[in-house]
């Protein structure tokens, strides 16, 4: 039997019932866009992650653009990225008129640190974007103390906790994305902001709306995007299940911490005093190419993720020197990881391993 990547259909099988009820709920509504389920959603994804305000958008990318633009970025201003991330993080700099400048990873966690941040910090500088990458939580504090406001990418961090408490309500504002395969995952397209400060959430709920509150009077160039009623109901729905979730995640990381690969590959390590929620489970190896393929010659879905750093994408290639994030794209292996991976399978892919890297 194959192991994919990520089986986002097991989970939610034992929710087919509920799920229908909410969608049934929205369609006899015939309320679909900014209503009462989105309005509940926010209200009770604010909760979960320990913040005062949640705003729902379209989607991860815009989540991050709003949310910068909230925090007062704007052109001329310097927002510093990590370069070993996905895509949208450097991206969503752009159409605030701001410039990314690149930083380093820690090579232990792949997050960013106030070690990697500082070199990258300038007079200009207006905001860190910390990216809670895989799961693992990034020292939102310590960074925060450099002097500079942090905005959490915790797309893919949904679920799991820090030492100072949830992805969502350790910085200044975080972004999440609803992404079908990400921890808490939409039908379509879905994302939120997550903040402590009032003024940052009524900035970001104007901007979501054209840069209007009543609809009348656009105050500002904004965006429209927003998080459907039918997302939102269905995310009420699995916003349940998320910390058993997470914990079924947790422990499949264990699985395959004890079936002894560590002597194989490196495995990853949780940040200090974090208990990540693995979105994905990233290996490295000198091999990593001839690994991935080995094991996907067996039936498992092994995947290099960012292979080509952000630094050195055409759209946003830069002279810099970063080489954790350099070893961290050559290195790393995502292994098959979910809420309902079984420990056979676990086991199955540690053979595989096994068989590919022990002569
Ligand atoms: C998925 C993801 C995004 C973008 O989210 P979308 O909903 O796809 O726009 C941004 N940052 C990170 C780290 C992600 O994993």
């Amino acid at each position: 039997m194959a192991i994919p990547l990520f089986d986002t259909a097991t989970p939610l099988a034992p929710l087919q019932a509920e799920l229908r009820v909410a969608i049934e709920r929205v369609l006899a509504s015939g309320r679909y866009i900014l209503g009462p389920e989105v309005r509940e959603f926010e209200t009770e994804f604010a909760q979960y992650v320990g913040a005062d305000h949640a705003i729902g958008v379209a989607n991860g990318t815009d989540a991050l653009t709003i949310a910068l633009r909230a925090m007062g970025v704007g052109p001329g201003d310097e927002v510093v990225v990590p370069s070993f991330t996905f895509y949208a993080t450097a991206e969503a700099v752009a159409p605030t008129g701001a410039r990314p400048v690149f930083c380093d990873i820690d090579p232990a966690t792949f997050c960013v640190t106030p070690e990697t941040v500082k070199p990258a910090l300038s007079p200009r500088t207006k905001a860190v974007i910390a990216v809670h990458l895989f799961g693992n939580v990034a020292p939102v504090a310590a960074i925060e103390a450099l002097g500079v406001p942090v905005l959490e990418d915790a797309a893919q961090a949904a679920g799991s906790l820090g030492p100072d408490g949830r992805p969502g309500a350790l910085g200044a504002a975080a972004t999440f994305s609803f992404y079908p395969s990400k921890n808490l995952g939409a039908f379509g397209d879905g994302g939120a902001i997550t903040t402590n400060d009032a003024g940052i959430a009524d900035r970001a709920r104007m901007l979501r709306f054209h840069g209007s509150r009543d609809k009348q009077t656009f105050e500002e160039l904004g965006y429209n995007s927003r998080l459907d009623e039918l997302q939102a109901a269905i995310l009420r729905v699995q916003l349940r299940h998320l910390d058993a979730w997470a914990d079924g995640r947790r422990e499949a990381a264990r699985r395959y911490a004890a079936s002894g690969i560590g002597e194989l590959v490196t495995l990853p390590t949780a940040s200090e005093g974090s208990r990540p929620a693995w979105h994905l489970y990233v290996v490295r190896s000198d091999r990593a190419d001839q690994l991935g393929a080995a094991l996907r010659e067996r039936g498992v879905e092994a995947r290099a993720y960012y292979r080509r750093p952000l630094h050195r994408q055409p759209a946003l290639a830069v002279d810099i020197e970063l080489p954790a994030t350099d070893e961290a794209a050559r290195t790393s292996l995502a292994l098959p990881i979910g809420p309902t991976l079984r420990a056979a399978q676990v086991d199955e892919v540690a053979a595989a391993i096994r068989a590919t890297l022990v002569p």
